[in-house]
């Protein structure tokens, strides 16, 4: 290639770039855009922050599903540490089609380093008491004041309870466990049981159990591979969709 005929060839490489960077931005601010990320594309699905601070930050996804039925509120984030069963959730809810109930799904973002959490177990402490503090002041206030049928907060374990997948209200003979059963009955591999001994539960589950929402844990083993994650929270959310209420 002569000098200018390269020179040529970087120009056009470079606005090559250029163009598949601005290409790119436009798709990314397109698939922002609310209702664009619903399977069924009915639903006007939409992001909203409630918060923003030192500890970090809160979002709620609104409308996924059925925008006429019963409001149902997941939670992901209380415990950073456990972000695979998190993601795994984020991942699947939103592309079932045909769901019986409208779902918001509240995200807790930790601002702590997510880089140092790699080599512990999810039951170690890094993050724990920010995520706690986060739903107390964000995600309870919303859900207590939301008119929803059910709360379900997503957690992961490192094989520390003699059940791997099991679902449980932190408050006994309420309506949370009664759905909890429900959940655990209509599923194959979700157990109902009630480990009575959670750090997460007086800042969300059991002041919603004591104030009109019945609130349920997921706990997965973060041991399991994706795949089995994948099909047991499939469980949960197709559980969670038949329930009568
Ligand atoms: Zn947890």
């Amino acid at each position: 290639m002569s000098r200018k005929n390269h020179r040529l060839f970087l120009i056009i490489l470079i606005i090559a770039i250029i163009c598949s960077v601005f290409a790119f931005t436009q798709l990314a601010v397109f698939h922002n855009q609310p209702g664009s990320d619903n399977a069924t594309g009915t639903a006007d699905v939409t992001h909203e922050l409630l918060g923003n601070d030192s500890l970090g930050s809160v979002e709620v996804i609104r409308n996924v599903g059925n925008p006429n039925g019963e409001k149902i509120a997941y939670v992901v984030g209380v415990h950073p540490l456990e972000n695979d069963t998190h993601a795994t959730l984020l991942k699947l809810l939103p592309k079932q089609s045909n769901l019986n109930h409208c779902y918001d799904i509240y995200v807790i973002n930790v601002s702590m380093n997510y880089s140092q959490y790699g080599q512990l177990l999810p039951d170690d402490q890094p993050g724990r008491a920010e995520g706690q503090d986060l739903a107390l002041k964000y995600v309870y206030p919303q859900i207590v004041n939301g008119s929803y049928k059910l709360a379900v907060d997503i957690h992961g374990h490192g094989s520390a309870y003699p059940y791997d997948t099991f679902v449980f209200s932190p408050v006994d003979g309420g309506d949370g466990e009664k759905l909890g059963r429900n959940v655990s009955q209509s599923t194959q591999n979700i157990s109902y049981y009630n480990p009575y001994q959670t750090t997460s539960g007086p800042y969300l589950t059991i002041p919603l159990n004591q104030n009109g929402v019945p609130a349920i844990y997921l706990e997965e083993n973060s041991f399991f591979s994706q795949d089995v994650k994948d099909s047991h929270m499939l469980e949960l959310i197709r559980g969670v969709d038949n329930l009568k209420l």
